[in-house]
């Protein structure tokens, strides 16, 4: 039977938290008896370093039912770092790890679905929302543009796949190998491979609360997500230099035959010609350098060059 955890971060979650932990335990209680999860499963709150209630809320949990247990982070380090903590603290103790946010927006009854798939020798399950209607459309708008902004600029992330997940024991174990600290988690787990699948669901409203996440932590988000893993905007000024060098050939055949006509005024051509090959010639020097320092950032990264899945040898019955 799955050892399952649930890894909960929480900000300033004071008016979900009861509510949510209500409903995550009620599920809990029918899986187990379902025997779907073992009986030592556990869901964990990770404190985000609220400033309101939570943790108070968290440690009444603990008291009432040792199901749910805590971590306080010592300040706010952002939703990533706390899940992030979660995670690198849960691996030894679960067979597998949900992640899943506060405000249960993430259906608690994929679950079941997420555990058969792990059992079915799945390594990491991804959780798919089918729908957004439950969002405004302005948080629709600027979620799914995230997505396609970021695949284009070679951050490979799941289409419409938040942080909700089930990632198993080796997972997180091949995870950990991942030391960097700037982190952009739903980008990173892909990047471990070992056999996946999705289930779809539709997202809810948020249970009560606002969403921490306000457009400065999105975009943060975002730029977090592409700078933490591409260099592809590095790469774009090449092309630009290398483009705007091709301009500058253009300008210099147009005004080196201007000259010859006699239409131009003196010292135009060459004026044009410098203005346009310096600044192409510059922009390339830059994008050089710059891919220089993307392969210095990428190797600072110290990321593991590969991971094992299966082996044949002696040892193998
Ligand atoms: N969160 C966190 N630290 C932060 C901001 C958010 O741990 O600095 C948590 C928050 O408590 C919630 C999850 O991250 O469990 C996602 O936040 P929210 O639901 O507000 O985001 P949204 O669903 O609006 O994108
Ligand atoms: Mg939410």
């Amino acid at each position: 039977m799955t050892k399952l955890y649930l890894a909960i971060p929480c900000y300033n979650e004071e008016e979900v938290l009861r509510d949510s932990a209500g409903k995550l335990l009620n599920k809990y209680s029918t899986m187990m008896s379902e025997g779907k999860i073992s009986a030592d499963s556990r869901i964990v709150f990770i404190d985000d370093g609220s400033k309101d209630r939570t943790w108070e809320i968290i440690s009444e949990l603990h008291t009432e039912n040792p199901v749910f247990q805590g971590i306080k982070l010592s300040r706010n380090r952002g939703h990533q770092n706390a899940l992030l903590c979660g995670l690198m603290t849960l691996k030894d103790k679960a067979d597998a790890v949900i992640s899943i946010d506060a405000d249960l927006q993430d259906d608690i009854n994929t679950f079941d679905e997420m555990v058969a798939k792990y059992e079915d020798g799945c390594d990491v399950v991804y959780g798919v929302r089918s729908k957004r209607e439950t969002d405004t459309f302005f948080k629709r708008f600027t979620a799914e543009g995230f997505y396609k902004i970021l695949n284009h600029m070679g951050a490979k992330v799941i289409f419409n796949h938040a942080d909700f997940r089930l990632m198993s024991k080796r997972a997180l174990n091949a995870f950990s190998l991942y030391k960097e600290t700037n982190i952009f988690l739903r980008g990173m787990v892909p990047m471990i491979g070992f056999k996946s699948d999705i289930v779809t669901y539709e997202r809810s409203e948020r249970l009560a609360g606002e969403s921490k996440y306000p457009l400065k932590k999105m975009l943060a988000l975002a730029w977090e997500g592409i700078t933490s893993l591409s260099i592809q905007p590095i790469r774009m000024i090449t092309w630009l230099g290398g483009i705007v060098f091709g301009i500058s050939l253009i300008m210099i055949i147009y005004s080196l035959v201007s000259f010859f006509c006699g239409w131009t005024v003196s010292g135009w051509s060459s004026l044009l010609c410098s203005i346009w090959a310096i600044g192409g010639l510059q922009l390339l020097a830059i994008g050089v350098i710059g891919e220089y320092i993307g392969k210095i950032y990428m190797e600072t990264k110290r990321r593991p060059r590969f991971i094992v899945d299966k082996v044949l040898d002696d040892n193998e019955q």
